[in-house]
């Protein structure tokens, strides 16, 4: 996803920042509500991470304006005070849900995966060049034939095609697929992108190597 993250923490904006670039978003950062409020107002964003308490105009303001702009960009609210008129007061303005502080890693990555379900539902069918990829049932066919995926394989299969256009480190690669192995050297991953690069190439579809850098998925949907 794009996101911006408003906040004026200048530590922790960096310690989301890592996380959310970490997991393969495009990340921008605002410190200020008015810089926000412009951003929001000039660029496409699917998420803002917006702190409430800023040196200017508060995040309920932020907030606010987007809505008034009918804005669908989504909006995870985090708030300093565990108080309630607050949090009905971002959800009243229209955020889609809020974090109160100080909160775990863990649960804003949760937060965040469960606001991208919200974004992309996932297609049941997906035409990629001559593969056909379906996304439910975890099936993959190039050209008509069954492609036999192995887990991680198709794991990484699913990062590439939801970041189509976008170079994937092999560090965004092996924290997507963090779940499945835990540690999975620069090596293994090279190894993975070989044996889907030989079994989907075929299709018509190409993962660039791009030195130094990582992969790229060079396909259009169809
Ligand atoms: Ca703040």
């Amino acid at each position: 996803m794009r996101i911006l993250v408003v906040e004026d923490d200048a530590l922790l904006a960096e310690g989301l920042i890592k996380l959310l670039t970490r997991a393969g978003h495009a990340v921008d950062h605002a410190t200020t509500g008015k810089y926000a409020d412009r951003l929001l107002a000039e660029q496409a964003f699917d998420l803002v991470v917006l702190d409430i308490g800023l040196p200017d105009i508060d995040g309920f303001e932020v907030l606010r304006r987007l809505r008034e702009r009918h804005s669908t960009t989504m909006v995870l609210v985090l708030t300093a005070r565990d108080a309630v008129e607050d949090r009905v007061h971002g959800l009243d303005l229209g955020a889609e849900d809020y974090l109160t502080k100080p909160f775990s890693v863990s649960e804003f990555e949760a937060r965040v995966r469960a606001l991208q379900r919200r974004l992309v539902p996932p297609a049941a069918k997906r035409l990629v060049s001559g593969l056909s990829i379906d996304v439910a049932a975890k099936r993959v066919r190039a050209h008509d034939r069954p492609v036999e995926l192995t887990p991680r394989e198709w794991a990484l299969l699913e990062l590439l095609i939801t970041h189509p256009g976008r170079v994937l480190s092999k560090e965004q690669i092996a924290d997507s697929l963090a779940g499945l192995d835990d540690q999975l050297t620069a090596n293994a991953i090279e190894v993975h992108v070989s044996r889907l690069r030989t079994k989907i190439e075929p299709a018509g579809v190409h993962i660039r190597t791009v030195r130094g850098f990582g992969y790229l998925w060079e396909a259009a949907d169809e």
